[in-house]
């Protein structure tokens, strides 16, 4: 059987980046504000602050104001909270991101249930998941809806073209990734089936599936006979594990090698979703200031 073909999220993100781009130098030729996006660290945690740095730097890169805020790990959530307070009244601030996870002694929901919905711009807001659970199928995203989850609905509609009526099996139900993909697919009228732990037979599950996203955290876990011959697969999953040089690489949550042998096409990783979803907290920055990518 053929490869599958690749399906190429780094392209996909670079075209989304320049449609912000444009939407930002649109919104300020028409006397609209800069959009601004403050990121919010606290703590030292290695991997989030690269996540931060190369958030502020693409917001830069796209003409927005970036204002970014590190408190050290023993932050209480009080200062913390006050901090969000000041940034939900800062008219020069449209989007505020809290990079999670947050240390052990922050409450995470309770401090993202503070920053106002409005600038929400990962769509993790409790006004904002249920927005998101009660949209009508079709109707406009015109509220942050969560950026990975977002951009799998992007890269699937740029493959597929229109989804209605077709079988999506999402394999995962995490409120920050498998939740918001459901609906989101549903949104675009798939028949959706959603996938957990306690899911019996999730290989037979995973074989009716014409569109199958798996974001499970487990790596190479879906295998090639999983796989609907000719399914777009979409892999979430970022996992870090040793090669046979004894060196780190990065797999998802589908084994690669064998679900390209069958499936008509798949998103590598690196390369997939991972571009995606630092391009569409950019597009949700530039919808919180009034623009349109
Ligand atoms: P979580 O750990 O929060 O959720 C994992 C989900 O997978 C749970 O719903 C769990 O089920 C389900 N699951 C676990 N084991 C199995 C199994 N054996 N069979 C079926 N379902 C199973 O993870 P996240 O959703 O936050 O992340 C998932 C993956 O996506 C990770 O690899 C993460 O790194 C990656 N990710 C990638 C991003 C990107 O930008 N590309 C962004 C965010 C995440 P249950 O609910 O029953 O426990």
């Amino acid at each position: 059987m053929a490869e599958a073909k690749l399906i190429d999220g780094k392209a996909l993100a670079v075209r989304l980046r320049e449609r912000v781009a444009k939407g930002v130098a649109a919104l300020k030729a028409h006397g609209g504000p800069t959009p601004g996006l403050a990121t919010v660290l606290v703590g030292d945690d290695a991997a989030s602050q690269v996540y931060v740095r190369s958030k502020g730097r693409m917001a830069a890169e796209l003409g927005m104001a970036s204002f970014d805020h590190r408190l050290p790990d023993e932050t209480g959530e009080a200062e913390l909270l006050a901090l969000i307070s000041r940034l939900n009244g800062d008219p020069a601030v449209h989007g505020i991101l809290v990079q999670l996870p947050l240390p052990r002694h922050i409450d995470a929901a309770h401090v993202l249930r503070a920053v106002d919905p409005a600038k929400d711009v990962d769509g993790f807001h409790p006004f904002n998941v249920g927005r998101l659970g009660s949209i009508a199928s079709g109707a406009p995203l015109d509220f942050p809806v969560p950026c990975t989850p977002l951009g799998v609905s992007m890269l699937l509609q740029e493959t597929l073209g229109p989804l209605a009526g077709r079988h999506a099996v999402v394999v995962g139900r995490s409120t920050l990734v498998g939740r918001p993909v459901a609906q989101l697919l549903l949104h675009l009228d798939c028949t959706v089936t959603i996938a957990h732990s306690r899911t019996r037979d999730l290989p037979r599950l995973c074989r009716q599936a014409e569109v199958l996203v798996v974001a499970i955290g487990k790596p190479e876990f879906v295998r090639g006979d999983w796989i609907r011959p000719g399914a777009t697969v979409i892999d979430v999953g970022i996992n870090r594990i040793a090669g046979p040089d004894g060196k780190n690489r990065l797999v998802g949550d589908v084994a690669f090698a064998e679900a390209s042998a069958v499936a008509g096409q798949i998103t590598p990783v690196p390369g997939g979703v991972g571009p995606m979803t630092v391009a569409c907290l950019m597009r949700n920055t530039l919808s919180a200031a009034g623009g349109t990518a």
